[in-house]
């Protein structure tokens, strides 16, 4: 299962009610047959063009393994309306990133049944396309799969793989010896300065990559020159996927992109005393990944001519900490921003009237650089929902406080995240996706396709 972390075990030792029970069982009530068309149950009148959208996190929630997670068919069945068209706008987003959206589209075809555009697929490397300052420079691009091709789709026009690196500069890479260059004196082609690192995912030969991103850090894009002296900061670095571990067919969890990140951070620690610093993390449960979801959202429902503005998002996940955190995260982001827009408006309306010279650039915003690149969000909340069907178990143990214990906590989320209980409490509990669907729709007193009243 992509994109697990591990909930603490010292969180999993004392019982506490089931959080989620009193909503599970409201999720219950919403799974009933809706009220007849146009009418809601208690008599008003039904929304037909949505104020919200949802986030579909995938391994989990609509597939375990390659297998299809019942209920999943049925819950994209009513997403649907009698021209067989999504009735609401739909994203899937996934810390999966070895691969191109347009395959991912295809899979999620086969499983739901559902035509699925590449445009509604989140990677974890989608927002990179924010990036586009780095597109026509030279970057050097780490992971495994069809780096190329993903980095030429997601904008970069320059991308130097780690293994092209290599042949150019072959005295660097020496750990394996039976990989080290049998001649003494290698030529040497020309290479542009790389500007910028680009973390795809973990790649295949670790202490290569390693080794590689190290000397480029070291020597300010130039792997071929000794280390330089002053080289903080070094130059940027943008790394998608930040999952420590993933569950897969083995008993135990295995090495994700987020153990390479940690492997990488202490050794760039450790030689030159500083820490490594991102200009972007991205992929679940990152602002930006959320930030880029909801443009998604937004665009889905421009294009179908949707007057209202998407408010509400939904995101759907099985994993605490990274569905339920990542959408709580952005849920406090949405908030701040709206209550920072609502004390600049007065400050604005205050300098209008003259009452005093207040400036709008004192209070200016500091915006994060990726939030230039795209029209501010028109949601105003993020709404976390848990699924029972994937890393999370309804019969999990969780503490009565989670605060007592957070000294005690091994927190498996990246080094620039800070553990919040408060951000892994989902708004609420379902059984699985359909169940999910059915509370959203009636929670949004929203009038879905009658197809699916047909059992
Ligand atoms: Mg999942």
């Amino acid at each position: 299962m992509r994109g697990m972390l591990l909930l603490p075990p010292l969180l999993l030792r004392r019982p506490r009610p089931p959080p989620g029970l009193r909503r599970l069982c409201s999720a219950g009530a919403a799974s009933a047959a809706p009220a007849a068309p146009g009418k809601s149950e208690t008599g008003s009148q039904l929304n037909i063009q949505p104020t919200f959208g949802f986030l579909f996190d995938i391994d989990g929630v609509l597939v375990r393994g390659k297998t299809p997670i019942p209920g999943a068919r049925k819950a994209f069945q009513k997403l649907l309306n009698s021209q067989g068209e999504f009735s609401v706008p739909v994203v899937f987003v996934t810390n999966a990133g070895n691969c191109l959206r347009q395959k991912k589209a295809d899979q999620l075809y086969h499983i739901l049944g559902v035509p699925i555009s590449q445009d509604q697929v989140m990677m974890s490397h989608s927002p990179l396309r924010m990036f586009r300052r780095y597109h026509d420079k030279c970057v050097l691009v780490s992971g495994q799969g069809p780096l190329l091709d993903i980095a030429k789709h997601v904008g970069f026009c320059q991308p130097i793989t780690i293994d092209r690196l290599r042949e150019n500069f072959p005295l660097l890479d020496m750990v394996d010896h039976d990989r080290r260059p049998k001649v003494s004196h290698p030529p040497e082609v020309e290479l542009p300065k790389i500007e910028a690192i680009v973390l795809f995912g973990e790649p295949v030969r670790w202490e290569t990559n390693l080794q590689l991103i190290i000397d480029v850090l070291l020597t300010s894009g130039y792997p071929g020159n000794p280390y330089a002296q002053a080289t903080h900061p070094h130059i940027p670095v943008l790394a998608c996927n930040m999952d420590l571990m993933w569950m897969a067919e083995a008993q135990s969890p295995r090495f994700g992109h987020g153990t390479f990140m940690v492997c990488l951070e202490n050794i760039y620690k450790k030689i030159t005393g500083k820490e490594l610093k991102y200009e972007a993390l991205m992929g679940k449960p990152s602002e930006l990944t959320y930030h880029y979801a909801e443009y998604l959202i937004r665009t889905q429902a421009t294009a179908k001519q949707w007057k209202k503005p998407i408010q509400t998002l939904y995101a759907i996940g099985d994993n605490l900490m990274t569905d339920i955190y990542g959408a709580n995260l952005y849920n406090r982001y949405l908030q701040e921003k709206n209550s920072r827009r609502g004390s600049k408006a007065r400050i604005q309306a205050k300098a209008a009237g003259g009452s005093r010279s207040a400036t709008v650039s004192q209070e200016e915003e500091l915006e994060n650089t990726w939030e230039s690149e795209l029209a501010p969000a028109t949601a105003t909340s993020c709404r976390s929902v848990l699924v029972c069907t994937g890393v999370y178990s309804p019969h999990t143990e969780v503490p009565s406080d989670t605060r007592e214990c957070i000294t005690e906590t091994v927190f498996h989320g990246h080094r620039d995240f800070r553990f919040d209980p408060a951000l892994v409490e989902p708004n609420h509990i379902v059984p699985d996706v359909e169940a999910a669907v059915d509370l959203i729709f009636q929670l949004e007193n929203f009038a879905p396709n009658e197809n699916y009243r047909t059992p």
